[in-house]
């Protein structure tokens, strides 16, 4: 129709790409590293035992489903602050808005919305590479998005002095998406101290920080990973953090999330919850119910949050355990580079340091099937596919 004649055709979402080719492979030995899931060591997505429990409690006492408030399960959005800030002052003076959210990134797609009510025409800076989604949200909300480097490929980690004077360089209330912890998708984060560098940039700049935590516990662990947040807390800094449950609770078609936006005072903050709750009521009206009921009630149970954090453990812990396989396997293959950035990263990613061409050789010639970029889900090995992995991998790398 005339309508539709001047729409066109948008490109595919290359992951999602990926991810036909992968089904369309009819090799049995077809292994699937592109994706941003954790598998268990059966190579299946798991269902936590603590969702389970919660799930049975709540189906012996079922609940009507009427509408929850516009900014959610006030339990789970207190549970969420818990988690994401501790016991810091700032949650007990009240000035910490949170709002329930579809998943992490429709508590990206909250922020970033009221974020251009706050600053039309700010820019928003996000790491060099970031998720893919990244760039595409901001820019759907309206803002210029540019980036700041962070990979540095000649040296296999982070490029801290170029991504601090990029941060250096930009204008007040310029947005600064960062990655709380696991950086998606290289697996490097920074140290203690360079986030102590990057607080004080954005301190003296008044830049707008956006912490991204869509991995909370995958690193070090569920207290460890919030280092970057408690400095900017301790910084007293305005700032806003995402939360996504999706990989933590394993519940990603759940989309369970939060957005928590730091204020100065109580005060500040019942004005921008207000503000945050048009966002919600004119996207969505109010969030869905069953996703963060479950996270509620495992938070606030102390059996099941004890269960949860014994079950996330052993996600983070076979992880590790698949990263130290890896480079055992590579090793054992022959490979003599340095691999010992494999088990620095952190998260479920690693970025491999293979090129576009060795991850199509990976592809076409072995059936491993990772991102152009180098990237593969370390989260997606296990004892039976890793042999066959390294095999491959040192195979192009020689
Ligand atoms: N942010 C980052 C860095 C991610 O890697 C992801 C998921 O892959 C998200 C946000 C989105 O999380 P959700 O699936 O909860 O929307």
């Amino acid at each position: 129709s005339a309508l539709f004649s001047a729409v066109t055709l948008a490109p595919r979402d290359p992951i999602l790409g990926l991810n036909e080719q992968f089904n369309a492979d009819t090799r049995p030995t077809k292994v699937n590293l592109g994706v941003g899931v954790y598998y268990d060591e059966n190579g299946k997505l798991p269902l936590l035992k603590c969702v389970q429990a919660a799930e049975a409690a709540m189906a012996a006492a079922p609940k009507p489903r009427g509408y929850l408030p516009i900014d959610g399960i006030a339990a789970y959005d207190a549970a969420v602050q818990g988690l994401v800030f501790g016991n810091h002052e700032a949650v007990a003076a009240k000035r910490v808005a949170t709002v329930q959210a579809i998943g992490g990134t429709g508590a990206l797609k909250i922020g970033a919305d009221f974020l251009k009510h706050l600053g039309p025409n700010a820019k928003v800076l996000i790491s060099d590479p970031s998720w893919e989604n990244h760039r595409a949200l901001f820019t759907q909300a309206g803002f210029t998005v540019e980036t700041y480097p962070y990979y540095d490929a000649a040296v296999g980690g982070i490029n801290v002095a170029g991504m601090l004077a990029a941060l250096n360089a930009a204008p007040a209330g310029t947005v600064v998406v960062l990655h709380a912890c696991c950086h998606n998708p290289t697996g490097y984060d920074l140290t203690d101290a360079q986030w102590g560098e990057v607080v004080a940039v954005c301190k003296a700049k008044g830049l707008v920080p956006f912490l991204d935590m869509a991995y909370q516990g995958f690193g070090f662990g569920i207290q460890e990973d919030g280092e970057a947040v408690r400095q900017f807390l301790a910084a007293g800094l305005s700032f806003f953090v995402s939360t996504s449950f999706s990989k933590s609770f394993s519940l990603y078609g759940e989309r369970v999330g939060a957005l928590s936006v730091v204020c100065t005072s109580a005060e500040e903050c019942t004005r921008v919850l207000s503000q945050l709750k048009i966002m919600v009521r004119t996207n969505y009206s109010n969030p869905p119910t069953h996703g963060a009921q479950v996270v509620a009630q495992v938070l606030t149970t102390p059996e099941l949050r004890a269960m949860w954090e014994g079950e996330l453990a052993g996600m983070r812990e076979r992880i590790k355990a698949m990263r130290g396989a890896l480079v055992a396997a590579l090793k054992a293959a022959g490979v003599t580079r340095d691999l010992s950035f494999v088990t620095a990263q952190k998260g479920m990613f690693s970025y491999s340091g293979l090129t576009a061409a060795q991850m199509q050789r990976l592809r076409n010639d072995f059936g491993v099937y990772g991102v152009d970029s180098g990237r593969i889900c370390v989260a997606a090995l296990n004892e039976k596919n890793l042999p066959a992995v390294a095999a491959a991998m040192a195979e192009v790398i020689k």
